[in-house]
């Protein structure tokens, strides 16, 4: 008997959390309440606590895998595509190839054209738990599976500098660097008085030449913009300008990427590859999410990003850890140049897991262990909510 998976389980993970990602909150926001604040500088909706969506999927042979997807905003709808579009077919299909489930799960609705958004969230949940669960059982880590077995190290770099000053930024990004980490990404609607030209010389001359400097820009300028921002910055020497203009605009991302100077990087919004294959010209690095991807599709992107010369630094959100060990993973076998370390978040989420990975002096050591490795503890399930 071929195995089949005999169990899905759907978890609302949510916590409270004690920083704000970006910055303070308490100015230059709209309130909507328990859940809900919405940013004015960039118009986007944030959720008051940490939130995700975690998935168990436990096969015939009674083994348990684990995946999680993002929950930010309206997470049951989430959980809804889960229950009632994917689980009971998922419940038919042969396990052996994690990949070809992705693929059979996608072709429910693609001619459609429901090829991403919240549907390949959910789709993203499942197929982390796929491939935990087929590496658990053939008792091999999932970088072996995806072709580099082994332990290792991969780059960190701190994201986020969450400080009220511009003072106060170069010293937390500096106190980072004391504890050996050289790279730091800090993102655009965090600056005084929007003075980005400004907030990157104090960054500079805190971390020295050497210290790699990124700016996320938040899809907040146009093209022409973030083109004359580059030159602005030319003598800080951006180590890369991150999703300068609107997401959908991919007129605007080729322009920007052949008429700056910086390195541009994209992608933590695209779902599969698919979103990459319009804009293998338009950025050098590849930052994939593995909350929206999942393992098949950042595996995909990341091959697309090798053979078009990009490099390939994936995005972390984090919910409880489990997408991120995932990524990880992933991105160790893809060789990824560095990973984003969300150091707000990471290993204060992360302590509710079994088997994370250590952030340390500058870089992630990846564990040899079956699976992505991690699985909740008993105290996780505090902040996990069985939804039907
Ligand atoms: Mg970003």
């Amino acid at each position: 008997m071929p195995r089949r998976i005999e169990k899905i389980e759907v978890f609302l993970f949510e916590r409270s959390k004690d920083d704000a990602y970006l910055g303070a909150t308490d100015q230059g926001i709209v309130d909507l309440g328990p859940d809900y604040f919405v940013r004015r500088f960039n118009g986007t909706i944030y959720p008051k606590n940490d939130r995700s969506i975690v998935v168990a999927l436990t096969d015939s042979d009674g083994a348990t895998g684990w995946g999680e997807t993002y929950g930010l905003v309206a997470p049951k709808a989430v959980a809804a595509l889960i229950s009632d579009l994917f689980g009971p077919y998922l419940k038919t299909l042969d396990l052996n190839d994690p990949a070809q489930v992705w693929d059979q799960l996608y072709e429910l609705q693609r001619v459609r054209g429901y090829w991403g958004g919240y549907l390949a969230d959910a789709l993203a949940a499942l197929d982390i738990a796929l491939w935990d669960l087929s590496c658990r059982s053939n008792g091999q880590s999932l970088q072996a599976a995806l072709g580099r077995a082994g332990t290792g190290a991969m780059d960190a770099y701190v994201s986020g500098l969450p400080a009220k000053t511009r003072v106060a930024r170069a010293d937390l990004a500096l106190s980072w660097k004391d504890k050996g980490f050289d790279k730091v990404k800090t993102p655009i609607g965090a600056v005084d008085n929007g003075d980005v030209i400004g907030e990157m010389i104090g960054l500079r001359k805190a971390l020295g030449d050497e210290h790699h400097i990124a700016l996320d820009m938040h899809w907040t300028r146009s093209a022409d913009e973030c083109i004359q921002l580059d030159k602005d910055l030319a003598e800080m020497r951006p180590w890369f300008l991150e999703a300068p203009t609107k997401a959908e605009d991919i007129a605007a991302q080729h322009k920007i990427r052949a008429e700056i100077g910086a390195p541009l990087a994209l992608g933590e919004e695209w779902r599969t590859d698919w979103d990459y294959r319009n804009r293998l010209k338009a950025c050098d690095i590849i930052q994939p999410e593995m909350g929206h991807t999942g393992v098949t599709q950042m595996v995909r992107m990341g091959h697309l990003a090798h053979d078009n010369g990009a490099k390939i630094m994936p995005h972390a959100t984090i919910g409880l850890g489990i997408f991120m060990a995932a990524s990880l993973r992933t991105a160790f076998a893809l060789k990824a140049a560095a990973h984003e370390f969300q150091h707000t978040i990471y290993h204060r989420n992360g302590a509710l897991l079994d088997g994370l990975a250590t952030c340390e002096n500058g870089a992630f050591q990846i564990p040899d262990t079956p699976g992505h490795g991690v699985s909740p503890t008993a105290e996780a399930f505090n902040y996990l909510t069985k939804l039907d």
